[in-house]
C-alpha cells in the first residue's frame, strides 16, 4: 500500500490541496482527449470483511482524515466537519463512507456540492458532480452533527461514542468509529489523522499522536492532535473530560518521544499514581522496543479513566485503560503497549485474523510477568493450557461473535509458546522483532505470518499451524509441571526492585 507516501502527500496546506486539485484536472485532460470513453462505476459498499460485511467500502484509499468537532456537554451533541483526502482506486461514479446515526448537512467533493443519501446500517452514499478517475486524489467534506450513539453489541460489548461522567470518549474497536465521523471503517485502509476538537474551557481533549498549542477563545478551548503514522480507524480515539496530565520524554533507540499520560480527575485520588503511570509507560515502551524493534510512533502515553466500557484498548500511541481507580497495572500496560507493534503498526487485514493482535499482546504480558514479576512464561502458559476447558473453536477463524474470546487471546498466546518450543528461542525472538519490522505500518494476515515464519526458520510449519490455528481440539504442548504461584505479587511501579527470574533457557534481555 502507498500509505507511507501518503503522509507526505496529505500533510498539506489548503494551497497545496488546490494545487493537487489542479494536478488532478491536468491528469484527467489526456483521458478526455482519448478515443475510448471512460466508464465509471460505484465503489463497493463493503470492504469484504467476513464478519462485518457493512464495514469499510471499496473504490478508494483514504490518505488523511481531518476532523473538526465541537462537543456540547449540555446535550452531549456534536457539530462536526470531517475532510477526507483519498485516492480513487477505480473510476468512481459514486462511493460510500460509513456513518452511523447523526444528521448530515452537506457533502462536497473537491469543493463541489455532491449529492448523498443514507442506506443500510451505516452507508453514506456520495455521488460527486463528476466521476473520479482511478489514481486521482480527491477530498470529501462532510458537515454533520447530532448526538453520537454508543454501541452495546450483545457479543462484542461497548464501543463507539461513550458518554462519561465529565465528557465523552470514542473507543472504536471494532466498529465504533462511524458513530462520530464518516470513515472507511476497515482496518485495511489506514490513514493519518488530524483531530481538532473544541470543548468548554473546563474540559480537556486527548487524542492520538502529538498535540498543538491549545487555543482559548471566549469560554471555549480548541485542541488539535496529529497522528503522522498510518492508523486504522479502530485505533483512533478522542477523549474529552477532566484529566491530570503528565508530560515527559522518553529516549528509545536514539529517538526522543513525548510521553503524555492522563488520569481522569474523578479517579485520581491516590498520590503518585500520575508519576507511576507515566514512568511505567516509558519503561514498558523501552523494554518492548528492545524485543520488538523500533517503537513505531512519534509519541506514547496512555489514559486511565472510569469509562464503563469494561476493557482497556490499544488506542494508537496512547492506550486507554478503563478502570474504577487509578491503580497502575504493569501487566495491562505490557499488553496494550505490546499492541503498538502487534495490531497498531502491523494490522490484520480482516477481523478473522485478530489473534495476530491478541496472541502477541497476551504473550507480551507473559514476557513482562517473567521479566518484572518473577512468573516464568512457561508457568503462565501452563496455567492457560490447563485452565482452558473449551477447545471447540479455531484461533484464526473464531467467528464474528468470538473475536474477543479467550480463544483468540489465551490460545493465541499458547500458539506462540508452542511455536517457540518448536523453533527454539533464538528463532522465536528473531521472529518477534522481524515480523513487526517487515510489516511496519501495513496489514498482514495469518497466511502472511505462516509464510514469514517458514521463510525465517526454513521449516515447513504448515501442519503445526493447521493444528494450532485452524483446527478445533486440544493440541499437545510440552510444559513444565510447576504452576503459577496462587498469590502473584502485584506490580506497583518502577520503584519496585526488578526480580529477574531465571527459568531454564530464558532469553529476555535487559
Ligand atoms: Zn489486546
Amino acid at each position: 500500500m502507498s500509505h507511507w507516501l501518503a503522509v507526505t502527500v496529505t500533510r498539506r496546506t489548503p494551497a497545496l490541496l488546490l494545487a493537487l486539485a489542479t494536478a488532478t484536472t491536468l491528469c484527467a485532460a489526456p483521458a478526455v482527449a482519448a478515443a475510448t470513453p471512460r466508464t465509471f462505476s460505484p465503489g463497493a459498499p463493503g470492504a469484504g470483511d467476513p464478519y462485518f460485511p457493512d464495514m469499510g467500502n471499496g473504490g478508494y484509499d483514504v490518505q488523511h482524515y481531518d476532523l473538526h468537532l465541537a462537543f456540547h456537554p449540555a446535550d452531549h451533541s456534536i457539530t462536526a466537519t470531517t475532510v477526507i483526502t483519498a485516492r480513487a482506486t477505480q473510476n468512481l461514479s459514486r462511493f460510500d463512507l460509513d456513518l452511523q446515526g447523526l444528521k448530515v448537512g452537506s457533502v462536497a467533493v473537491d469543493g463541489r456540492s455532491a449529492s448523498f443519501r443514507r442506506t443500510g446500517a451505516q452507508e453514506l452514499v456520495i455521488t460527486p458532480a463528476n466521476g473520479l478517475l482511478k489514481g486521482t486524489y480527491f477530498t470529501v467534506t462532510v458537515r454533520y452533527g447530532g448526538v453520537p450513539k454508543r454501541i452495546d453489541d450483545p457479543a462484542l460489548g461497548t464501543s463507539g461514542w461513550i458518554t462519561t461522567k465529565d465528557g465523552a470518549i470514542g473507543l472504536n474497536q471494532p466498529f465504533g468509529a462511524a458513530t462520530y465521523y464518516p470513515v472507511n471503517d476497515t482496518p485495511k485502509d489506514k490513514a493519518t489523522y488530524t483531530q481538532t476538537v473544541t470543548v468548554p474551557r473546563n474540559l480537556q481533549v486527548i487524542a492520538n499522536g502529538q498535540p498543538s498549542a491549545v487555543v482559548k477563545h471566549g469560554n471555549q478551548s480548541t485542541y488539535r492532535w496529529t497522528m503522522n503514522q498510518p492508523m486504522a480507524s479502530e485505533l483512533a480515539s478522542i477523549a474529552i473530560g477532566k484529566y491530570n496530565v503528565t508530560r515527559s520524554t522518553l529516549t528509545v533507540g536514539g529517538r526522543t518521544l513525548p510521553n503524555i499520560t492522563a488520569i481522569g480527575t474523578s479517579i485520581d485520588t491516590a498520590p503518585g499514581h500520575d508519576a507511576t503511570f507515566n514512568a511505567t509507560t516509558a519503561r514498558v515502551v523501552g523494554w518492548e522496543s528492545s524485543m520488538y524493534g523500533a517503537y513505531p510512533f512519534s509519541s506514547t502515553g496512555g489514559i486511565i479513566d472510569d469509562i464503563g466500557a469494561g476493557y482497556a484498548l490499544e488506542v494508537q500511541g496512547r492506550p486507554v485503560y478503563d478502570q474504577p481507580d487509578s491503580t497502575v497495572d504493569g501487566d495491562l500496560l505490557a499488553h496494550e503497549l505490546g499492541h503498538q507493534w502487534f495490531g497498531d503498526s502491523v494490522t490484520p487485514k480482516t477481523w478473522a485474523d485478530i489473534w495476530l493482535n491478541e496472541g502477541f499482546a497476551t504473550y507480551s504480558e507473559w514476557l513482562w510477568q517473567e521479566r518484572f514479576r518473577g512468573i516464568p512464561v512457561a508457568a503462565s502458559a501452563k496455567q492457560a493450557y490447563d485452565g482452558e476447558h473449551d477447545w471447540s473453536g479455531k484461533v484464526a477463524s473464531p467467528g464474528r461473535d468470538h473475536i474477543f474470546d479467550d480463544l483468540v487471546y489465551t490460545r493465541g498466546a499458547l500458539t506462540l509458546q508452542a511455536l517457540r518450543l518448536k523453533i527454539g528461542d533464538a528463532a522465536f525472538f528473531r521472529l518477534l522483532r522481524a515480523w513487526p519490522t517487515a510489516h511496519r505500518y501495513g496489514n498482514a494476515d495469518t497466511a502472511d505470518f505462516i509464510a514469514f515464519t517458514e521463510r525465517l526458520t526454513g521449516k515447513n510449519l504448515n501442519g503445526f499451524f493447521h493444528t494450532w490455528l485452524y483446527s478445533a481440539g486440544k493440541p499437545s504442548l510440552p510444559l513444565p509441571s510447576n504452576t503459577l504461584p496462587s498469590n502473584s505479587p502485584t506490580f506497583d511501579g518502577p520503584a519496585r526492585t526488578e526480580r529477574l527470574q531465571v527459568s531454564g533457557a530464558r532469553h529476555v534481555t535487559h
